[in-house]
């Protein structure tokens, strides 16, 4: 099913994202996971792209399995930074065949050291005019960031960075994790002010570990609410602990969310189902059901 369909009426969808995993072990529970996680009857399951091509067939190859295996439509993550057009047609094309329909149209993160070969593309607005033209009936899904991109010179630029990619085909916007609300909730509203109308999904990851949001916050700039930091901080030496406290944060912050009518959920998942799981059961009442209106 096109991504597009999938809020169509104002209808809510569950998302969960993966990564190819790197080990034989990490497939396995990767599978298990995926099975569990289809309980849930998400909209779809999407599986990141590596940076500068390293993991590309193991993205499709991981679709195949979220639509063959789980039964659910997959979303391939791609991105076009350092690539050439011939080469991400080859690419459409192979997920053309192997039943994928669904992208998330992506620049992808600048290298350190750019190559001698710097390719095609400089922003994903070009990706999604490629896939647009290529497949025009493919579902396209980008990026957005509640708290601006860190490349971005300001706020109100990289908001019309945004909406450009949606002017160029894009069916949803699939934001970076967050832990403050209101800056989701503002983002959405300044979105909205410069006429987006495609469904703005927030994307969210249970959090679990103390360690995982310092990292976050250093990497992504993420801001993190004193409130969280502090009831973290205070246990950053007892694991349990922690995961009761970060868990509880991310079931507040997503009841939050559906209280506001979010389109739908999009889950970092880094593989795992336990602490989704745990955290949609918590806030299964205010699901709306499939065809319901948030
Ligand atoms: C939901 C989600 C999924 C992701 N999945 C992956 C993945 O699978 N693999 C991966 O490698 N990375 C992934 N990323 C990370 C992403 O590749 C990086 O954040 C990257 O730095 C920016 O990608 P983008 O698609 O947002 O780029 P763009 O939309 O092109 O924006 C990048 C920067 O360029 C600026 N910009 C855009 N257009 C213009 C223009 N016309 N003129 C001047 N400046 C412009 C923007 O303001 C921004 O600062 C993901 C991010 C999110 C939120």
């Amino acid at each position: 099913m096109n991504l597009r369909e999938h809020y169509r009426d104002g209808r809510f969808g569950l998302s969960f994202e993966i990564f190819p995993p790197k080990s034989a072990e990490g497939e396995q529970s990767l599978r298990s996971a995926i099975g569990e996680l289809a309980r849930w009857q998400p909209a779809f399951i999407s599986c990141t792209y590596g940076a500068v091509g390293s993991t590309n067939q193991r993205t499709l190859d991981w679709c195949r399995v979220i639509q063959q295996e789980a039964s659910l439509p997959a979303v391939a993550h791609l991105t076009c930074l350092e690539s050439t057009t011939a080469g991400l047609c080859d690419w459409l094309h192979n997920s053309n065949q192997s039943g994928v329909v669904n992208f998330m149209a992506l620049r992808g993160d600048r290298p350190k050291v750019r190559s001698a070969r710097p390719g095609d593309f400089e922003f994903a607005y070009q990706l999604v005019e490629l896939i647009r033209s290529k497949i025009p009936t493919a579902g396209i899904g980008v990026a957005g960031y509640p708290e601006k991109h860190p490349e971005a010179a300001d706020e109100p630029t990289d908001l019309q960075h945004t909406a450009r990619k949606v002017r160029a085909g894009a069916d949803a916007i699939y934001t970076q994790l967050f832990f403050d609300n209101q800056r989701f909730l503002r983002y959405r509203d300044s979105l909205a002010v410069l006429g987006v109308e495609v469904p703005i999904v927030p994307g969210l990851m249970p959090i679990t570990e103390y360690d995982r949001v310092a990292h976050i916050a250093n990497l992504c700039g993420t801001f993190v609410p004193q409130e969280l930091a502090d009831s973290l901080e205070r246990v950053k030496h007892d694991r349990s602990a922690q995961y009761a406290v970060g868990l509880e944060y991310s079931v507040r912050q997503t009841e939050e969310l559906l209280r506001e009518g979010v389109p739908g959920i999009h889950f970092y998942t880094l593989n795992k189902a336990g602490a989704c799981l745990e955290l949609l059961e918590q806030v299964r009442s205010l699901i709306p059901q499939r065809g319901d209106k948030p």
